[in-house]
């Protein structure tokens, strides 16, 4: 029943609902929801990212244990992230990251969640299908290559550390972060050279 009703409508009842028994002031909601939107987005993910492509030492310890270390770089907030683990794509393994249970997702270093990563076909078809849903996103990985699907939770939220590609060696750790995308580090993209 509640499935055929949008989520935004359904969203919008509960927030009415809510505020009109005292309990959240929308105005403080906007402020935290505008806050995600444009202070807080992939830009964060993207200087960890480049950050560990230039720095061997960094990547190690954003590897072994993220949350401190993404707080050493770009740190958007405590909401929906106090334990992020990254996961390194390599040309023999390649991870992408879906919530099957509902829309968890790292906000402090990607903002607010893109609306295919809540779309409940996304969501049940990347566990089943990975191969499939990459390849309709774009994503064409060669059958050689494993695909690990990460199930985020309220506990974990994943993050994909991409591979750096072939000819930025040149590059400057900011020319780095401005190539790195949203959605190479949910893991439906690769990063492409300028
Ligand atoms: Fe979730």
């Amino acid at each position: 029943m509640t499935e055929r009703i949008p989520a935004s409508l359904r969203t919008e009842a509960l927030e009415q609902l809510l505020t009109e028994r005292g309990l959240v002031d929308p105005a403080v909601m906007d402020t935290f929801i505008a806050n995600y939107e444009t202070n807080v987005g992939p830009l964060n993910g993207a200087r960890v990212v480049a950050r560990a492509w230039v720095d061997p030492e960094y990547r190690a310890r954003l590897l072994a244990d993220a949350t401190p270390a993404i707080k050493e770089v770009a740190w958007g907030g405590g909401a929906n992230g106090e334990h992020i683990v990254v996961v390194e794509n390599t040309p023999e393994v390649h991870n992408v990251v879906v919530c099957t249970l509902c829309s968890c997702y790292p906000w402090p270093v990607l903002g607010l969640p893109p609306s295919w990563y809540k779309d409940p076909a996304y969501r049940a078809r990347v566990v089943r299908e990975p191969r499939t849903v990459l390849a309709e996103m774009g994503l064409e990985l060669g059958e050689d290559v494993e695909i690990v699907v990460r199930d985020s939770s309220s506990e974990v939220r994943w993050l994909v550390l991409p591979e750096r590609p072939a000819g930025t060696e040149g590059l400057s750790e900011e020319e780095l972060t401005a190539l790195v995308t949203r959605d190479a580090m949910v893991g439906v993209a690769k990063v492409s050279a300028p």
